[in-house]
């Protein structure tokens, strides 16, 4: 049953742990129940935002608007055969339960994605990724409830428009869609994507190519890289690694022949750490919030901050890395 509440505390909901509230939060538990709010008042007038788990977002003040949690927990297998399965999964389960659950059954294909936190209604907004694996390789597609004229509709994989972090619902679709249903499809033969970095040499030590040992792999690298949103409040990567023509990659490597990059379509991507860590940057500290000593990507809060504070540390690191190396960082975390 729907559940709703006014001036609802967001510390919990949000992985930066900032001290801020909703006007109003409504929990819906079906699509019947999200269709019902186009005769809600607080939901249909005003700002709306969908939130999961607040893991991939910065609220920088209270939000005086409705936030919907769409909780739906399904994970329904479907066109179950020898050599593959359908899954079709509520927005509402926890991302990391549903890859835990895919390697315990032997289903390849979201182990690389181990331990990323958020919920799979989320997956498919700035389409995943890590160790060389991304959402879109196993998204089918997508069922959402169109906020405009409150009717279900379905997006194949191709029209998602997925890119690098980046879908249909972080640009077109922003704030109009409820993700509610993600369909993937799973290998049942072994599919191993262990070309990552050192990847392949810590699977090999954990004894070979198998499900668990990728996810073990994953997980204990992750836990060794990343702060623990538990200890110390973060939304992982802040910024996208930024893409620049080969030409301008050309001309930095002149005056910066260390910098790393790698060849991505017709372009080139820059690490976004280095170029921060190049600004002297990796581990400034402003007030309660800074960069992770460790990984210059992330931004962090030491507890008592606020999210214009990290807003006003990510703005000096772009314009750091724009005077010096005259490239364009992106955020990839959602500013609310
Ligand atoms: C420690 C740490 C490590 C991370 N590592 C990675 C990583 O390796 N790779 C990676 O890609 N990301 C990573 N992230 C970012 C984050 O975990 C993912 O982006 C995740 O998918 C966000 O899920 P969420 O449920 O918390 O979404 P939220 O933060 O709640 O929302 C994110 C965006 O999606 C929208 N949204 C959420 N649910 C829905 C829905 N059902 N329908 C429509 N829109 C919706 C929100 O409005 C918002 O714009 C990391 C974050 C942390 C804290």
């Amino acid at each position: 049953m729907l559940e709703k509440f006014y001036s609802h505390p967001l510390k919990n909901l949000n992985t930066f742990g900032f001290d801020v509230s909703a006007r109003c939060l409504i929990r819906a538990y079906s699509v019947p129940e999200i269709l019902q709010l186009r005769s809600d008042r607080d939901f249909a007038c005003g700002k709306r935002l969908v939130l999961g788990g607040g893991s991939n977002l910065l609220f920088t003040s209270d939000f005086d608007g409705c936030i919907l949690q769409p909780l739906l927990q399904n994970i329904s297998p479907e066109d179950d055969t020898d050599a593959r399965v359908r899954l079709r999964v509520g927005a509402g389960v926890a991302w990391d339960e549903l890859v835990s659950r895919c390697v315990e059954r032997g289903w390849h294909g979201l182990e690389n994605l181990s331990l990323i936190p958020g919920t799979v209604g989320a997956c498919p907004v700035q389409n995943i990724g890590a160790y060389g694996a991304e959402a879109k390789d196993v998204i089918e597609g997508v069922e959402y409830v169109d906020l405009d004229s409150f009717t279900v509709k379905y997006l194949s994989n191709e029209q998602c428009r997925f890119g690098y972090r980046s879908s249909i619902f972080k640009k077109e679709l922003k704030d109009k869609a409820v993700i509610t249903q993600v369909l993937f499809g799973l290998s049942k033969q072994p599919r191993y994507n262990t070309s990552y970095g050192s990847l392949s040499e810590m699977v090999k030590q954990l004894g070979g190519e198998s499900l668990h040992n990728i996810r073990r792999a994953v997980v204990a690298t992750r836990r060794g890289k990343l702060p623990d949103p538990a200890e110390m409040g973060n939304a992982g990567s802040f910024f996208k690694n930024p893409f620049v023509e080969k030409s301008a990659a050309e001309e930095l490597r002149k005056r910066h022949p260390d910098m790393p990059s790698f060849a991505s379509g017709s372009g080139v991507k820059i690490p976004a750490g280095w170029l921060i860590e190049q600004c002297g940057l990796k581990g400034a500290r402003r007030g309660s919030v800074g960069v992770h000593p460790k990984q210059a990507l992330v931004l962090v809060s030491y507890g008592g901050g606020t999210g214009g504070e990290v807003l006003a540390l990510a703005r000096e690191v772009c314009q750091a890395v724009r005077d010096k190396f005259g490239v364009a960082l992106e955020l990839e975390v959602n500013v609310v």
